[in-house]
């Protein structure tokens, strides 16, 4: 274990370091490792963000952004930096099966790994943690690491408050979720004040979609919606069909599940897509119900009480035939 004094000793001179996410990296995961990476490049640090697979387009123009490395395409030399690594920040997650084949690496690495995140029940894989749960966002946790933890709230230039604000944006549904507290504003302000241009960061998020993504969600509320009223539930199913003829792209279903949560009376959705030899789910809920529970027992996955998401190994039909099936044990809580 490291303790605060020992990081910060560590820190006070130039270190090779890692920083990665989870898979499948959302606006949370890239905006608080580029915050993360241009913080301590400002330091002199050699420092390199992996992303353990690509992201959307709509992440792709954060400060940083163009020194990112794919592991899945440059396996080899991630490889070698996650061995050379002196420390690992492991950003927005705390299981090491959320980084795929990069697990097993970071876990072997002689690295002082340092998790900063915001999901239930972290792995005991981290030898220093900066971790609540009652967090909005990776990214609020970067920014009391480096602001607070480290005094270092000098350093947060306009590159690192752009991708800390964009963490903070994305993962508060735009500072709509209850955890976005006025501490949370707070931060926000000086992350403005500090340089982001947070007009210009939402229209580059949410103003950014292409036609083809457009006419999916059109596809996906005009024909895949199914409302259960008897669950106060939703549930939209996309076939690899329908990914095909859209030519979805990696991000082009982020978001869209929270559409059917928009209807009154729904307080669970489910997003299933049909991807190549799985098929992937994403659950949101309102209020206290607990949709991780959900994907935790039925779906081998996990998340937060009210964004969640899991897979199965069967068919599309099977998998949401099973998903009904579990309705009526949560029957009393749906109708709350
Ligand atoms: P999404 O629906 O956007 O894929 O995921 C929503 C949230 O659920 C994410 O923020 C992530 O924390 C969590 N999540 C998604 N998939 C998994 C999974 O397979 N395992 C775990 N533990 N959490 C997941
Ligand atoms: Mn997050």
């Amino acid at each position: 274990m490291l303790d605060l004094a020992s990081l910060t000793e560590l820190l006070s001179q130039p270190r090779k370091i890692v920083i990665t996410t989870h898979h499948k990296p959302d606006g949370d995961a890239m905006g608080s490792s580029l915050g993360m990476y241009n913080y301590l490049i400002q330091q002199g640090h050699h420092a390199k963000v992996i992303a353990p697979t690509d992201y959307p387009e709509f992440l792709n123009w954060m400060p940083g952004n163009g020194e990112v490395i794919i592991f899945t395409e440059n396996p080899d030399l991630s490889a070698k930096l996650i061995a050379d690594a002196e420390i690992i920040f492991c950003l927005d997650f705390n299981a090491l099966s959320r980084i795929n084949d990069m697990g097993p690496l970071v876990g072997e690495s002689n690295a002082y790994k340092v998790m900063i995140d915001h999901h239930l029940e972290p792995e005991d894989f981290d030898d220093y943690r900066h971790w609540d749960i009652n967090a909005c966002a990776a990214a609020q946790l970067v920014y009391t690491f480096i602001a607070d933890q480290l005094q270092h709230a000098e350093l947060i230039n306009k590159d690192v408050a752009t991708c800390l604000y964009t963490g903070i944006m994305t993962d508060s549904a735009s500072f709509r979720l209850p955890n976005t507290t006025s501490t949370v504003h707070r931060i926000t302000a000086h992350l403005i004040d500090a340089g982001a241009n947070n007009s210009r960061i939402h229209e580059l998020i949410y103003s950014s979609s292409s036609e083809n993504r457009l006419r999916f969600l059109g596809h996906c509320l005009a024909n895949c919606l199914e409302i259960l009223p008897e669950y106060n539930t939703a549930i939209m199913a996309i076939s690899k069909t329908d990914i095909a003829k859209f030519d979805v792209n990696t991000g082009d279903t982020e978001g869209i599940v929270n559409y059917a949560l928009s209807i009154a009376t729904v307080h669970l959705a489910a997003f299933i897509v049909e991807r190549n030899d799985k098929v992937k789910l994403s659950l949101r809920s309102k209020n206290e119900f607990p949709a991780n529970e959900i994907c935790k027992k039925y779906f081998q996955g996990g998340g937060h009480r009210n964004a969640a998401g899991g897979q199965s190994d069967e068919s599309m039909e099977a998998t949401v035939a099973k998903f009904k099936s579990i309705l009526p044990e949560y029957k009393t809580l749906l109708l709350q």
